[in-house]
């Protein structure tokens, strides 16, 4: 059966459906970037929220921003906002659940304005986000929002047919505004430290020059939690639609793939009232941020060494990356000797119990997590998950040794092959000022440095340049492998 709702009942027989009445459901959320994350992350706890049917308040809407996001919104629309979640188990077997928390949908590039006014709806409490790393148009050279990405210039010129998030929020906020409406919450489930905070302060840089009179406003109005999200969502391959089709009769174009661990800590800060997502497992503290860097640090950053090294390698998943015990050890010296010590005071956790979920989560042959799709925009993750580690290191002395070696292999990386001379699949906003910077990297390794926009001042401090380019070399002279089989921990 195809999946839509019409033909629920049928499906119920093969997968488990969503047991409450979507129709009547008021909108009051609108998610921004339906992509895999949120369909396996917000979305699904919303939906188990969804079962306790005194909860009617809390129904998605789904907003593709971008261009490319036709198709996961002619999906959506074909299939009445249901898809299938499959939760790959640790045992190897799959549990294929209906979600149907999003309850409408709605393509930006064709319906600017819609968009704009569902976010201004009286009902709407909440806009969250999942527009990755780089959608924050955050600049590391100038610690600011980039002014110069041609299509901040765009929505400043054409208010009404925004392209980014910060055109179409400035817009809603203003008609919100301009009603006398109440504001609402903006809530970032990307993986930034701070991610509230980001959000706002890029968000009030851009209202500043586009709208300066809503600042005051929105500084009263508009409340931005912190929050840290988690749970390994791969990129859905055909292998997945076509697994769910022949196991449980299911037709569903873009089905979820993802791990059985999630994880959700929340800062209880929402202006206009909240879902009740604790009843279904979030966490809401006053303080998320020793979580959000405690997972930013290991997880993010052990997936980005694993990616990098495992990509030079020749690997294409994560499992296959860490299932190397020298790249293993390698990974665990890193979180324990350079990471570990610079997290500070994590009350209630259990770091070592931490680190070792996680090598047993990227260790799950099930999920298959595509080296690509880590290494993917690496230019925006690496300055969130690594380099704070490096900086609260070097300002203390500290051992920088293992870290620069992961740049080091970034930068080998970004000449666009591994170890057997196979082409790489680098998928990066800045990917030709990565090329360009990694080939003169080959006479001169520090000129990869130069890229200020991901590195800041890193290329000054005389500690990492030294300890990278001596990787580098290393690198280039024997591969990774012997690399890592020679790193002499002892003398962190
Ligand atoms: P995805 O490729 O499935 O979807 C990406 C989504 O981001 C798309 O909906 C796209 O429209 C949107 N997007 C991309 N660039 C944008 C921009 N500049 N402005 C607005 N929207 C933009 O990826 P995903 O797995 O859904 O991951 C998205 C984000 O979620 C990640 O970048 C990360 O911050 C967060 N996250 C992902 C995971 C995971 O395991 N996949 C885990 C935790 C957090």
């Amino acid at each position: 059966y195809k999946l839509n709702s019409s033909n629920l009942s049928h499906i119920s027989e093969s997968v488990s459906i969503p047991q409450y009445n979507r129709s009547k459901l008021k909108t009051g959320i609108v998610h921004v970037g339906i992509g895999g994350f949120h369909r396996a992350h917000e979305a699904f706890y919303t939906d188990q929220l969804l079962h306790d049917e005194s909860v009617t308040d809390w129904g998605i809407c789904g907003i593709a921003l971008l261009d490319f996001d036709a198709k996961i919104y002619n999906t959506l629309k074909e299939q009445d906002g249901l898809y299938t979640l499959i939760v790959k188990e640790l045992d190897g077997t799959h549990t294929p659940q209906v979600i149907g928390s999003i309850v409408e949908y709605l393509f930006a590039p064709e319906a600017p304005l819609k968009v704009i006014e569902k976010m201004a709806s009286a009902d709407v409490k909440i806009i969250t986000l999942t527009i990755t790393e780089g959608g924050y148009n955050y600049n590391e050279a100038t610690k600011d929002f980039d002014f110069d990405n041609p299509l901040i210039q765009h929505d400043l010129k054409h208010p009404n047919k925004p392209k980014t998030i910060f055109g179409y929020l400035t817009q809603a906020l203003k008609l919100r505004k301009d009603r006398g409406l109440k504001g609402c919450t903006i809530q970032s489930c990307d993986n930034i430290q701070g991610n509230g905070h980001m959000s706002k302060r890029m968000l009030l840089s851009y209202v500043s020059i586009a709208a300066p009179d809503l600042v005051a406003w929105i500084e009263s109005h508009v409340s931005f939690p912190n929050a840290m999200v988690d749970r390994i969502t791969p990129a859905t391959s055909k292998a997945d639609i076509i697994n769910l089709r022949e196991t449980t009769g299911v037709e569903d174009a873009w089905p979820v793939v993802c791990e059985p661990f999630k994880q959700w800590v929340i800062e209880d800060n929402f202006i206009e009232g909240r879902p009740a997502w604790e009843t279904v497992g979030a966490q809401f503290v006053s303080n998320v941020e020793p979580y959000e860097k405690m997972k930013l640090s290991l997880l993010n950053a052990g997936h980005s060494v694993l990616g990098i090294l495992g990509a030079l390698l020749g690997y294409d998943t994560i499992d296959e990356a860490v299932n190397n015990p020298n790249v293993r050890s390698f990974l665990n010296h890193y979180m324990d000797v350079e990471v570990s010590p610079v997290l500070g005071d994590l009350e209630g956790i259990d770091l070592n119990d931490y680190k070792q979920s996680l090598l047993e989560r990227f260790g799950n042959i099930n999920i298959k997590d595509q080296i690509d799709r880590i290494c993917s925009e690496s230019s925006a993750k690496i300055p969130i998950f690594i380099l704070p580690t490096v900086n609260a290191q070097l300002a203390e002395n500290g051992p920088v040794k293992l870290a620069a070696f992961v740049i080091a292999a970034w930068a080998i990386y970004s000449l666009g092959k591994d170890e057997q001379g196979h082409t790489l699949n680098i998928k990066d906003a800045m990917a030709s000022l990565l090329s360009e910077k990694a080939t003169a990297a080959i006479e001169n390794p520090k000129a990869f440095l130069e890229i200020e926009s991901v590195f800041g001042k890193l290329k000054n401090d005389s500690n990492f340049v030294v300890a990278y380019t001596q990787a580098y070399k290393n690198i280039i002279d024997q591969g990774v492998e012997k690399c890592v089989i020679a790193i002499n921990y002892n003398h962190e």
